[in-house]
């Protein structure tokens, strides 16, 4: 299907031909001409599927071809719901290039910067509001917007948008939407009873549609885990970025603080690093971000919640300084690598302590992971890793095989692979102690072995 035969305007084509879009992506075949008919949707599609055209194209095709009702002043007719402001900037960012053949005036609502602009801009008269709900709760409290003549609402990002606890401030929100002739759009990776729920009390007969399940990853995606003591994981995590320092990492850490920390103890090693999360302000955040973009700095730090909806084309590795406390967090840090077909490395530092992670993100993934010790960094007691490893260990003497072959293969009871063991067998014996060259990691680049005669830095 093309984007012409999907009904699209030509304002709106014309725009797509200049942003190099020349095929809609799967979320965008099943949801841009359900969305054009009018119905409601129930969208499962994570970041990096092309969700936000899905909801963006018919919703500017709805405001650009429909005439806007004559009397009163001027209200917003499309809210799009988003958690952070981040998605929300990112979002706004989107649909401008989309709508750049139409006159939306449009407003983003967030916390965290002065109410005056947004204020403003409302004021002045917008029909597209693009929102974080707690800012939009404030607004909505100082009467200084006016919901009533909402005809689309996008809730996009909804799990996460419940997981952070906005369902009251949905609720609320909805409450000053009109009820009658609205059309919804809830976009979410996954689907969770409150999720169901919050669609059957606001949507009308939504039709539902699906890309990747959430417990996928790209096939192109290599992961590989480098068991470490806690204490020394800064050293180790400098020592891989050392490697190869050019290569862009987005390094997830669990905590602000530890972020902040963490970001500080790279800078001052020489790497350059900036830090997102969210006790940042949002100059500081936006100003990380394109750093980052644009290769002025080489490692972002995030915590999740912070990097949730970063849109980073082509990202060639993150790095899991903690592993995250849930497994499905996993697949959404390392939905940012490996897009498109393009290849990317996922690598985790994992302790002792977050054995029992690894075990669950594992499973969930249905996927062999790469255990190897880096030299210089060997655990002096090996991670116990129970009856189900996570993983195979690198055979001593040779080059792993490419791993093309297990990738997304379903394991029948959801089980992490048996066959190899990460575990050492025999304590201290063979493979995981073996030495650099018969650690090498199959991608080429050689973390073991060429920092084994130096000591690591020091942090
Ligand atoms: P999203 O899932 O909306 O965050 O989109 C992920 C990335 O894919 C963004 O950089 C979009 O600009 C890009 N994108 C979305 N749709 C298409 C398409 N049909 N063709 C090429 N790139 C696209």
């Amino acid at each position: 299907m093309s984007f012409e035969s999907m009904g699209l305007a030509p304002f709106l084509l014309r725009a797509l031909t200049e942003q190099g879009y020349e095929n809609p992506t799967p979320i965008q075949e099943q949801a841009i001409p359900l969305a054009l008919e009018g119905h409601d949707l129930l969208a499962g599609a994570q970041t990096g599927t092309g969700k936000t055209a899905a909801f963006g194209l018919p919703l500017l095709q709805h405001l650009g071809t429909t005439p806007q009702p004559v009397n009163g002043p001027r209200r917003p007719r499309a809210l799009i719901l988003t958690p952070t402001r981040e998605l929300a900037a990112q979002v706004h960012d989107s649909l401008r290039g989309y709508s750049k053949y139409l006159r939306i005036p449009s407003a983003v609502i967030y916390g965290g910067v002065g109410m005056g602009n947004q204020i403003d801009a409302l004021r002045r008269g917008v029909d597209l509001v693009i929102a974080c709900p707690g800012r939009l709760i404030d607004h909505l409290e100082r009467r200084s917007v006016d919901l009533s003549g909402v005809e689309i609402l996008v809730l996009d990002e909804a799990d996460r948008m419940l997981d952070m606890g906005f369902m009251p401030s949905i609720k609320r929100i909805l409450a000053k939407l009109p009820k009658q002739n609205r059309q919804t759009l809830l976009f979410s990776a996954t689907f969770e009873e409150n999720i169901k729920q919050l669609a059957l009390e606001f949507m009308h007969n939504p039709k539902q549609v699906q890309v990747t399940p959430s417990n996928t990853v790209a096939d192109t995606i290599a992961h590989r885990v480098h068991p470490v003591d806690g204490s020394r994981k800064r050293e180790l995590l400098l020592h891989l970025l050392s490697a190869d320092a050019r290569v862009q990492t987005l390094v997830f850490a669990r905590t602000k603080h530890g972020s902040d920390k963490l970001a500080m103890f790279l800078d001052k090693s020489g790497v350059k690093t900036a830090a997102i999360h969210g006790n940042k302000s949002q100059g500081q955040r936006q100003r990380a971000l394109s750093d980052f973009k644009a290769g002025r700095v080489n490692v972002l730090v995030a915590t999740d919640i912070a990097a949730r909806g970063i849109d980073i084309d082509q990202l060639p590795r993150v790095i899991n300084f903690d592993l995250p406390m849930v497994a499905e967090d996993y697949v959404h840090r390392i939905g940012r690598t490996g897009r498109n077909g393009s290849t990317g490395e996922a690598i985790s530092l994992v302790a002792q302590d977050e054995a029992k992670l690894l075990r669950q993100i594992v499973r969930m993934l249905g996927r062999d992971m790469d255990i190897r010790d880096v030299p210089g960094f060997e655990l002096q007691t090996p991670i116990r890793w129970g009856n189900s490893a996570p993983g195979k260990a690198e055979q001593p003497g040779g080059e792993r095989a490419p791993r093309k072959s297990h990738a997304r293969r379903p394991h029948p009871q959801g089980e992490a692979p048996r066959r190899a063991h990460a575990g050492p067998k025999k304590p201290g014996g063979g493979q995981r102690n073996a030495g650099p060259r018969q650690q090498q990691p199959s991608g080429g680049r050689r973390d073991g072995g060429q920092r084994r005669s130096s000591a690591p830095r020091q942090g």
